[in-house]
């Protein structure tokens, strides 16, 4: 069976919690494509060039690194704004997207770029309030030490990056179900994903 799921959000809407559970319950494959620029911001820290280092990635580049730390994340969604970087991720996605046993991608140009003819999309989103909120736990629990408005400020400039570049902005497809997680609890956002889901399978 193909059958693919396409999540499209902006940075700590729930894309991941809900995309992974997602996935598990009905037992597909998952790929988490932010871990692809993030993968490639970070080679850009070291040094390399960007559009070199995307047609270069290895599968450790995503398993062995933390490509969670603040600078890879904002080096992420500058890598990301680079037309040619973009171009050399595409069939990696297009190819994982399509493999049979279904297929939840979660990123900002999946319903809309990459498989545009996604069985089901979903556009995940949440106040910047509560999503600055929940990144700002997040990295406290890892031990980073940053004031929350710092982390609204990060949320607000990568969303503006995301939504305002030329290639493959962040934005809902015509055909996605919007589902806002501002007042839902984790359990909530993905009972609601799966009903969307379970209704397209159906
Ligand atoms: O989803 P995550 O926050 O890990 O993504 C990191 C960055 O990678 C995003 O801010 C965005 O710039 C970029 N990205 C993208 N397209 C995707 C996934 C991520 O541009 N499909």
């Amino acid at each position: 069976m193909i059958f693919t799921v396409a999540i499209d959000g902006p940075a700590a809407a729930g894309k991941g919690t809900v995309g992974r559970a997602v996935a598990d319950h009905f037992g597909f494959a998952y790929l988490d494509t932010g871990l692809l620029y993030r993968a490639t911001g970070r080679r850009m820290l070291n040094g390399e060039d960007p559009i070199i280092a995307a047609n270069a990635l290895v599968p450790d580049d995503i398993n062995r690194h933390n490509l969670r730390t603040p600078e890879i994340t904002k080096a992420a969604s500058v890598v990301a704004a680079i037309p040619e970087v973009r171009k050399e991720l595409v069939v990696f996605q297009r190819v994982f997207a399509r493999q049979s046993g279904g297929t939840v991608l979660d990123g900002r140009d999946i319903g809309t770029v990459i498989c545009p003819d996604a069985e089901v999309k979903i556009f995940i989103t949440a106040s910047n309030r509560v999503r600055a909120q929940r990144r700002y736990r997040e990295l406290r629990k890892k031990g980073h030490d940053m004031d929350i408005g710092a982390v609204f400020n990060d949320i607000r400039d990568r969303d503006a990056r995301d939504s305002e570049r030329s290639t493959a902005p962040l934005k809902p497809a015509e055909d996605a179900a919007v589902l806002d997680t501002t007042n839902l609890d984790i359990a909530d956002a993905v009972n609601n994903a799966l009903q969307i889901v379970k209704s397209r399978l159906a």
